[in-house]
């Protein structure tokens, strides 16, 4: 499977259902005055409008300070939000299988800053490099993972956490 989450997925600003108003400010003063707003992202992978969710509807119960999800109950393809903001999620929705690949990626890449002489931003500049662009995990595809799991695997081996002669 190819599809890829970041070229296709696509969300809109919540708007309020009586006055169809998108209303102004923050997510939470604009929810003072228009209650009933309503978030929208569409599912990349069916193209339907994920619902956005207690993650207690998914998990039996709930998890987290930030539990608000978009979640698509058919494909199970879901993302979380910061602070529980619609306009403010984690990343792109993802699948079971995207959601395991995303997990590669950073089991291969976070040691590298984690673990190693590198700091978590020149880890990621150096990522970046790699891919000749900028890189978030939680935006990226099952291919891009896969490239993630390669590059980091390099940097490893080349001995990016144990050479003193890094630049850290
Ligand atoms: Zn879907």
């Amino acid at each position: 499977m190819s599809i890829s989450p970041l070229a296709r997925v696509s969300w809109r600003l919540p708007v309020c259902l009586p006055c169809k108003e998108w209303g102004q400010g923050s997510y939470r003063s604009r929810l003072r005055y228009h209650p009933r707003l309503v978030s929208t992202m569409k599912c990349p992978f069916c193209h339907k409008e994920a619902e956005f969710v207690d993650n207690k509807e998914i998990y039996g119960q709930r998890f987290g300070k930030s539990y608000m999800v978009y979640w698509c109950r058919p494909c199970d393809a879901r993302v979380g939000t910061h602070h529980n903001d619609p306009l403010k999620p984690l990343g792109t929705m993802a699948d079971y299988e995207l959601r395991e690949w995303r997990k590669h990626a950073h089991d291969a890449f976070d040691p590298l800053w984690k673990l190693g002489r590198l700091s978590r931003d020149e880890a990621y500049r150096r990522l970046n490099t790699a891919f000749g662009r900028e890189i978030h995990i939680g935006e990226s595809d099952i291919e891009t993972c896969k490239r993630i799991v390669m590059i980091a695997t390099t940097l490893l081996t080349k001995g990016v956490y144990i050479c003193a002669q890094d630049p850290a």
